[in-house]
């Protein structure tokens, strides 16, 4: 079930990719993606505390603690919980944050909320299959987007490309 889903996002990932080549339209086509919809006790069962609490209660983790800050292989970041590519290596950047950084994110695999949790509203952004957070996206990020995701590493999981 679950490598059926993965293959399905993963057609969809390439479908919407092609799609948006062609039309030039971001995120048109982010509702192909099936939502997983799980209990907060299924949740729990499925993930480790830290994993948890991050994904599913929009915690953060500590700065400089993820392995992943130092990941510089090639391949795919995905979300921990549900497996759904998000980030290409190729769209990572070292922010010096203490935080995995990346400038872009894969077209349509990622939605966004604004979070009032800090005086000042952030962009909150999340998984588009299992809502699960990741991060938050700040505008002060490298060309050619200027964009900053914040992500924490341990809502990641890093496939390396096969050579
Ligand atoms: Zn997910």
């Amino acid at each position: 079930m679950k490598n059926v889903m993965e293959r399905r996002a993963v057609i969809a990932g390439i479908g919407t990719f092609a799609l948006l080549a062609l039309t030039g339209i971001k995120g048109v086509f982010a509702t192909m993606i099936e939502k997983i919809d799980m209990t907060e006790q299924e949740w729990k069962s499925k993930l480790a505390p830290e994993e948890f609490r991050v994904l599913r209660k929009e915690g953060t983790e500590p700065a400089f603690t993820s392995p992943l800050n130092e990941e510089k292989r090639k391949g795919i970041f995905q979300c921990a919980a549900c497996a759904l590519p998000l980030f290409t290596s190729a769209q990572k950047f070292d922010s010096g944050t203490g935080w995995p950084s990346f400038f872009d994110v894969m077209d349509g695999q990622i939605e966004t909320k604004t979070d009032f949790k800090m005086i000042l509203p952030r962009t909150e952004y999340h998984c588009a299959r299992c809502g699960g957070h990741q991060g938050h996206v700040f505008k002060d990020g490298p060309a050619p987007t200027g964009l900053r995701y914040c992500n924490n590493g341990v809502a990641l999981r890093f496939v390396p490309e096969e050579v």
